[in-house]
């Protein structure tokens, strides 16, 4: 059982959104992009606005992003919500560019702020992989 969400918010996979469940059921971040361009592209967008082509790949993101807002959420809702404690809503920026709205991988709301660079794991929700941030990226100190 999520620490955040009953087993009814799991998500329902479609022909769009498949592939990305299926990346997250193996610790990937497989997300959509424009064939043709290489734009970024949203679940729903079948034709790019940067080329109009209609071609879409996937490409494996890293599980790495960047704060670019972020809400506190004090909420229980009976059969829905079942958090105890206050949590996160964050819309994280990936280094694709794409964006991805998560909460954290465990119950934790201090030390967050915008502009964090954020290491990226996965909830489950009712046996559906999500992504959640695990923390705080580590610094990088092999160069
Ligand atoms: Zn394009």
């Amino acid at each position: 059982m999520d620490w955040l969400v009953t087993d009814a918010l799991a998500p329902i996979p479609n022909d769009l959104t498949a592939p990305f469940f299926e990346g997250c059921a193996e610790g990937r971040l497989a997300l959509p992009i424009c064939g043709s361009c290489a734009q970024p592209l949203w679940f729903e967008q079948l034709v790019c606005s940067t080329c109009a082509s209609t071609q879409r790949t996937w490409i494996d993101a890293a599980l790495c992003g960047e704060i670019h807002a972020l809400t506190i959420v004090h909420r229980r809702q009976a059969d829905v919500i079942v958090a105890t404690v206050p949590y996160l809503v964050v819309d994280v920026e990936l280094d694709t560019s794409h964006h991805l709205t998560m909460s954290t991988v465990e119950p934790s709301i201090e030390g967050f702020k915008i502009c964090d660079r954020v290491e990226i794991g996965f909830r489950n929700i009712g046996g559906v992989a999500v992504p959640a941030i695990l923390g705080i990226e580590k610094e990088d100190t092999s160069s």
